[in-house]
Parts: C-alpha cells; sequence; structure tokens
C-alpha cells in the first residue's frame, strides 16, 4: 500500500519543474512503482480529481466547507484565514500554510495511504441529505489531522479540483504510456475510449490496455463536430453525397440502458439520470440493450422550445416538478455506438443509422435526429433555412462511411451555425451593473483558455433575463474568493457562450484580444471551465475575419 506522503512530495517535484518533459518523466517513474489500485487513485488524484468520472457521486464539498474545518482545527479567525488566502489565491496553499497550527493531534500517527484517502473521498461522496455535511466535516477533519502540511495541501487541491501544478491531463496520459511502456497514441485512443484516468492507469498497468472496451454503465468521450462557415465550402469538403441533420439546440447526451436499469450522461461525462425520469421511463421500453448518442431537447407540439428551460432542470433546483411538467423533453438520438452486446462505433455510420432505424419507435421520448442525403451547396443552403424556420440551430453534416471516434473533432462531421462564431467561456470575475441594474452583480468578466491559465478576453452584461441575472448572482456569490465590494473575484466555474460582432487586438485584457459587442448567448451548465475555448480558436476567428477593425 503506497503511502500518500510519497504521492504529495512527488506532485511537489513535478510543480517545481518548469519542463513538461521532466513534469512527465518525474510522474511516471513514481507511477511505474504502484500497483494497478494505486496507480488508479493516484493518476486520478493527480488531475484534480476525487472519483472516477461519470459516478453521480461527487464530493461535493465546497470552499466553506472545508474553510470551517480549517479554522476550528487551527483556533484562525475567518479575518486571518482570509488574509492568508488573499497571500496565495489557493486554498490547498492556505491550509499547508496554517496546518502547523492544528490543536489536536491523533494518538496513532499512521502514515495515510492512497487507499485511505480514496476510501474516505468515497465516504464524503456517499453522505446524502440532512446530516451529510457533518459527515463530511468529519472525514475530512480526520483527513487532515493524520495529514503533514504538504499531503494537506494535495488533499485540498484534489477536493477544490484545483490542482494548478501545470499538469493537464494530457501529461498525466503521457506519464501513464511512459510508466509502463506503451505506445502514446494507443494509450490516447483507449483514454478516449473509457473517459477516466484512473481506469487507464489501472488498465494500463495490469498489461490490459488492448483489452480496454466500450461498455454500457461507463460514458465515453463524445464526438465532435468542426466548424465550417458556408455551404458551399462544406459541399466541396465532402465532394459527396453526405447526411444532413439539424442541430438541435439542447443537451448531449448518452443514454445506455441494460436491462431495466437506464443510465444518463452529460458532455461533462456527469450522471444526469435523476433530471430525466421520462427517458428513464421510456428507455425502459425499448427492448434492447444500447448507448445512444443524440440531444435532449425540450419540446412540446412538435417544436422546440427555448433551451434555458432545460438548465433549471439539470440544475435540479426547487419545484423540480414544475420544471419537469414547463420543458417536456424529447431525446433525438442521433447514434448508436453499442447494440445488445455488438460493438457498432467502428461501423460506417451508414450501418449505425439503419440499427437506430431499427430499434427507435417514432412519436415517444425518443426520436430519430432526421436525415437528409446532400451533396450541392444549394441543398445545404435550402436545408440550413428550413432548420432555422423550425427552430432549430443549424445544420451538422455527417460522412456516411464514417466511424465514431470518441472525443474526437476528426472532421466528419461539420456543423454549420448561423453567426460567424461564438466562444465559450468561463466566469473569473464580477461587478455591479450601472443604471437599471445598480447594485446587482450583472457585469461579468470572462476568460478564455491558454494554455494552463486562463486569460480575460472580455466583459458582458447584456443578453440574460432578469431572472437568469438573479440566479446568476446568487452562483456568483457562492463562487466568490475575494470582494472588494466593487469587483469580486470568482472560482472559475460559470460557462457562458457569448456572440459578439468582431475581435481585435487589445491591450485591455491580458489575452491581448477584444470582443467587439459581446452578449451572453446562453449560461453552458453542461460544459465545465475544462471546455471552453482556447487562445487558438480566438487567432482563428481574429486572422478568418474578412474586415478586421484594426486601427
Ligand atoms: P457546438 O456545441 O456548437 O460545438 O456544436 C456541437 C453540438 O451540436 C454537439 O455537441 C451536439 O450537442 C449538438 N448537436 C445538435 N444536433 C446534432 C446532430 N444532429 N448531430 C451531432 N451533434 C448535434
Amino acid at each position: 500500500m503506497d503511502r500518500f506522503s510519497e504521492f504529495a512530495s512527488t506532485l511537489d517535484r513535478v510543480r517545481a519543474t518548469a519542463g513538461k518533459n521532466e513534469k512527465v518523466r518525474i510522474l511516471s517513474e513514481y507511477l511505474r512503482e504502484l500497483d494497478a489500485d494505486d496507480a488508479e487513485r493516484a493518476a486520478r488524484f493527480a488531475t484534480g480529481r476525487a472519483s472516477l468520472k461519470g459516478s453521480a457521486d461527487e464530493t461535493q464539498i465546497g470552499y466553506s466547507t472545508i474553510t470551517d474545518v480549517i479554522e476550528e482545527m487551527t483556533g484562525l479567525s475567518s479575518r486571518e484565514m482570509s488574509r492568508v488566502y488573499v497571500k496565495h489565491g489557493d486554498l490547498g496553499k492556505v491550509v499547508e500554510e496554517v496546518l502547523s497550527r492544528k490543536r489536536e493531534t491523533t494518538l496513532f500517527q499512521e502514515d495515510l495511504s492512497l487507499r485511505d484517502v480514496a476510501e474516505a473521498f468515497e465516504a464524503m461522496s456517499q453522505a446524502k441529505g440532512t446530516g451529510s455535511q457533518l459527515i463530511k466535516k468529519g472525514r475530512l477533519k480526520s483527513l487532515l489531522l493524520r495529514a503533514s502540511e504538504t499531503e494537506a495541501k494535495y488533499l485540498i487541491k484534489i477536493l477544490t479540483k484545483e490542482m494548478r501544478i501545470g499538469l493537464v491531463d494530457g501529461l498525466v496520459e503521457e506519464a501513464v504510456a511512459r510508466a509502463y511502456g506503451l505506445d502514446r497514441g494507443a494509450v490516447r485512443e483507449a483514454h478516449l475510449l473509457i473517459g477516466d484516468i484512473g481506469m487507464l492507469a489501472r488498465q494500463a498497468r495490469s498489461g490490459d490496455l488492448g483489452l480496454v472496451r466500450l461498455e454500457l454503465m461507463r460514458p465515453t468521450n463524445f464526438m465532435l463536430a468542426d466548424p465550417m462557415e458556408r455551404p458551399d465550402e462544406i459541399a466541396s469538403y465532402f465532394g459527396k453525397e453526405v447526411y444532413a441533420e439539424y442541430k438541435y439546440d439542447g443537451v448531449r447526451a448518452q443514454l445506455h440502458k441494460r436491462g431495466g436499469e437506464v443510465r444518463v450522461y452529460s458532455r461533462r461525462l456527469e450522471e444526469i439520470t435523476a433530471s430525466f425520469p421520462e427517458l428513464v421511463e421510456g428507455a425502459r421500453r425499448i427492448d434492447h440493450d444500447l448507448l445512444l448518442d443524440g440531444e435532449i431537447v425540450p419540446f412540446r407540439d412538435g417544436r422546440p422550445l427555448s433551451f434555458q428551460l432545460l438548465q433549471r432542470r439539470l440544475r435540479r433546483i426547487e419545484n423540480f416538478g414544475d420544471a419537469q411538467s414547463a420543458s417536456p423533453v424529447v431525446f433525438f438520438c442521433f447514434d448508436i455506438l453499442l447494440l445488445d452486446g455488438e460493438e457498432l462505433y467502428r461501423k460506417p455510420l451508414q450501418e449505425r443509422r439503419a440499427a437506430l432505424a431499427r430499434v427507435i419507435v417514432e412519436g415517444g421520448t425518443f426520436r430519430q435526429a432526421e436525415t437528409k442525403s446532400v451533396s450541392e451547396a444549394d441543398q445545404i443552403q435550402r436545408l440550413f433555412r428550413r432548420s432555422r424556420s423550425l427552430g432549430y440551430e443549424g445544420l451538422v453534416l455527417k460522412d456516411p462511411a464514417s466511424p465514431y471516434t470518441p472525443g474526437r473533432r476528426g472532421k466528419f462531421w461539420i456543423k454549420l451555425k448561423e453567426e460567424l462564431d461564438t466562444l465559450d467561456v468561463v466566469i473569473v470575475g464580477a461587478e455591479l451593473g450601472h443604471g437599471k441594474r445598480a447594485g446587482i452583480i450583472s457585469d461579468y468578466t470572462f476568460a478564455i483558455r491558454d494554455g494552463p491559465d486562463l486569460k480575460v478576453i472580455g466583459k458582458a452584461y447584456s443578453g440574460l433575463t432578469d431572472k437568469e441575472i438573479e440566479e446568476m448572482m446568487a452562483r456568483i456569490k457562492s463562487l466568490t474568493t475575494e470582494d472588494d465590494g466593487y469587483y469580486r473575484k470568482v472560482k472559475p466555474q460559470l460557462v457562458i457562450e457569448v456572440a459578439f460582432d468582431s475581435i481585435q487586438k487589445s491591450e485591455r485584457h491580458d489575452s491581448g484580444f477584444a470582443l467587439r459587442f459581446p452578449r451572453i448567448k446562453r449560461i453552458r451548465d453542461d460544459k465545465d471551465a475544462g471546455q471552453i475555448d482556447t487562445i487558438e480558436k480566438v487567432r482563428e476567428i481574429y486572422s478568418s475575419q474578412k474586415v478586421t477593425s484594426e486601427p
């Protein structure tokens, strides 16, 4: 059983090293010595995750709970804690600094093992309902009592999902490959398929990488679409007859069904089954075991409703029953990856669609995404207009001969949307609005991703309804890490989609760019900060602009 202190000191060394190659080397040498159980735990923890991706259970322990426990253990006041927090801006580091003041210690200073930590995290996730906060606090406290300062830092970094040691998932994946002498491409492939880095490390360590399979009840990464701007560009890119499907505007989801058991996963590979009871019921009526890919769309009387209606259901906020009847949903299926034990995902889309047609009985909560064959630009243009007039977002064009490639934009799927483009960004700060919105937090500063860093690219205050602003205000308050009364820094978690007229170069923000007339298109609760757009995409859009408004 391996000690957690070893893990913590390895990560400290990784953090202290600037070079990526060196980081990978240090981590891989550490992983090489672990057995399969510990390799699973260590790889998962190193990416700042406490539990298996796709499990409905998350430790769900927030900043304030952690701070409470620390204050209790050290006798520090909240004022003193905030002073230390301002210095580091990282709760893990705060804990490392203040923990030497802990007033109690346990009698038996038994070393923490990776397994102890995993078990404690598991117990925290299992705690539900009334009294659960108390259980979580108790568990955290007993972990911290046994931990050194460095160990405590990493415990907190994992729980807050803020590793910040320059070790992105890709590097952990590389370390796994190097640790066990495996081909990087094969490891990447397996990772995309099984989704969870811990499972990947386990399989790699056991020499079972070749046995990695797509399995029911374990989410896989979603296949993605590349954007193109014009129908003629798309027609000449494919140069043959392809499928054109409406681009449904809802929540991407994967539905797994085995016997009477049904699970629905979001694009972040989180389980969202409980938000959609009618899908569970509907799926049970399908007489097959299967894995479907599709879009959950709020839908009534043959027409899509506003995407925003889904947000309430996803977050399962108060009055869930109301939210459910206000936004009945349909699952528009556009792909099938497994059917009754048969692997379909490597087969051509044409065959997968034929299988889908056999198992989906039209009319209920499950429908097939409409497909038409097109080859000419004007056909694409016409369908695109039709899609917009029916209330859909555009088109997705797909190569009928293509396999399903989890987690990839393989240019087998091309999306055509209305505006030039939009960016998915994360909110990093907020301030009080002006005029009609004076006194209300309604002005959001947002960032895109630049490697491991977040870089600010703009501010927006328009686009949300008053009700949404109210909800955002509450969420922003709970994510605030620093507040000077006017501007507050916000933990980067809230993802929004912004539309804009153009991108300009600008000294105003640290990304070096600014958006012209940004407006919030919608709140993207289906995405997390890891999935926002990057500086590369910004540069691409910037240079694709036909007329830039540069001075
Ligand atoms: P975007 O979110 O703009 O990057 O567009 C890609 C998304 O479009 C996918 O992740 C799906 O959620 C959604 N989508 C809607 N309809 C389809 C469809 N027929 N095929 C594939 N993706 C679709």
